[in-house]
């Protein structure tokens, strides 16, 4: 994709603001990878859609194409459909005996999922956990799962043969009261199919057990149908996470894009191999980069945004050394802090404002006196930006008018930049290295 958007873009010089052909043209191709990553197509449709509108009139980073640009804007977005759960990898599992019910097609990776999560809570939060296999079609089911527990020193519920997953599910919740564990996890059999006994067996269980968490499980390489089985099961059972196994392989990941969009459902967990270690929690910036494959680009753009905000602010600190400190890096400066959510981040970029910043917040200045002070400067002329000592009461009167604010809050920003000017010039005069730095400290 990435070969194709440039190619598209090789002719397109201008720069400026993203015109709707440009987004178009790039969404063209970006609707194609998302086919190809077996995204369906209605969840492809509304994507591209959605993102066209963000796109068009977006301003382009100096040092990075048109094509590269969308691509980002691309990428984001999918990490916003993407992103479900504030924190995807903490399984609620309070109350003990906390039931997991684990369902999904057979061969998805019930079994291995089952014992990869009944290991990270048992070393990860000292859970003690209590495994069951329901599994009473396929020959060998129950034994795979106890293997798996004696391998990473969970106990399995004991296999009684000739018993209904049902009658399973309810030994396994009496033992797991008596035996005093924190979580006992049921993973049902599957079908190579959803058909109508397999999803009223996982209905049964589910009302005995009243499970807290009942995880889809869905082979990352499945594409498509993905979709199906995740309706499925979500209007039959309800499911409250979906697993995404077989991500070490060569799946794109577009069924993760097509189940979130269509089910709403978020995805907790990735598993990237057959090892009890293999699975990690859900990043939607890892899926959504494999999506689009081309990682690569997408770190392109945040780069060049980086180097012109370094650009910008190494500007403005040789200004500041030579003492000079107008309304204009105030503006930067306020609108710096905006986009970055407060005082926190101009610290970073600029060691100096270490001080002026904390006053400013011990004064009580917060995000919308930014924006008042913003709109103040914007209603100067350019000759009242570079020299604001020559405002007067007419000119302050006619600024605060213009601005719909009060002179008073005029003067309080003058008085901070006459204050950040004046330390500018002290900071300037002890000149660069050691000795600034040490000031700044
Ligand atoms: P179940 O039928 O849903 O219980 O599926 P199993 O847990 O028995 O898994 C079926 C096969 O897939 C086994 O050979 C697993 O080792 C393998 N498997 C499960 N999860 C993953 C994964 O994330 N990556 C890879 N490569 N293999 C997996
Ligand atoms: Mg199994």
């Amino acid at each position: 994709l990435s070969d194709r958007l440039s190619g598209v873009f090789e002719r397109l010089t201008k720069q400026g603001a993203l015109s709707e052909d440009d987004v178009k043209t790039a969404l063209r191709e970006v609707r194609v990878a998302l086919l190809e990553a077996d995204v369906s197509l209605p969840v492809a449709r509304d994507f591209v859609k959605a993102v066209q509108d963000k796109a068009t009139g977006q301003a382009v980073t100096k040092s990075v194409t048109p094509g590269q640009q969308v691509v980002k804007i691309v990428h984001d977005e999918l990490v916003h459909v993407l992103t479900g759960d504030e924190d995807p990898g903490k399984l609620k599992v309070d109350n003990p005996p906390a039931p997991i019910l684990m369902v999904g097609l057979q061969g998805s990776g019930k079994t291995t999922t089952t014992a990869k999560l009944a290991k990270r809570l048992k070393e990860r939060e000292g859970k003690k956990v209590l495994m069951a296999s329901l599994d009473v079609n396929r020959p060998a089911a129950m034994e795979q799962l106890q293997i798996l527990g004696v391998q990473i020193g969970v106990d399995t519920l004991p296999i009684v043969k000739g018993e209904s997953p049902v009658q399973i599910a309810k030994r396994a919740k009496t033992q797991a009261s008596l035996g005093g564990y924190d979580v006992y996890m049921l993973d049902t059999a599957g079908r190579l199919h959803i058909d109508a006994e397999l999803i009223q067996q996982a209905a049964e269980v589910r009302d005995v057990a009243n499970p807290r968490e009942t995880l889809l499980v869905v082979d990352g390489l499945t594409g498509q149908d993905a979709v199906n089985v995740a309706t499925e099961f979500d209007d039959k059972i309800g499911v409250s996470g979906v697993v995404l196994t077989r991500m070490d392989g060569d799946g794109r990941g577009g069924a993760a894009l097509s189940m979130r969009a269509v089910t709403g459902k978020p995805i907790r967990f990735v598993g990237l191999g057959e090892k009890m270690d293999a699975i990690e929690e859900f990043h939607a910036e890892r899926i959504a980069g494999r999506i689009l494959g081309m990682g690569d680009i997408v770190s392109l753009v945040e780069k060049a945004q980086e180097t012109i905000e370094a650009e910008q602010a190494e500007r403005m600190m040789k200004r500041f050394q030579k003492g000079r400190f107008n309304m204009n890096d105030m503006k930067m400066q306020l609108e710096q802090m905006q986009k970055m959510g407060g005082m926190e981040g101009i610290m970073g970029m600029m060691p100096g404002m270490k001080k002026a910043a904390k006053q400013m917040e011990n004064a009580g200045i917060d995000e919308s006196v930014f924006k008042r002070q913003v709109a103040l400067i914007n209603s100067m002329t350019r000759k009242e930006r570079a020299n604001p000592q020559i405002l007067q009461a007419s000119r302050k009167k006619r600024i605060a008018k213009g601005a719909g604010l009060e002179v008073s809050e005029l003067n309080q920003l003058l008085k901070m930049q006459r204050q950040m000017a004046d330390m500018m010039k002290k900071m300037g005069k002890m000149g660069k290295g050691g000795a600034l730095k040490q000031a700044m400290k």
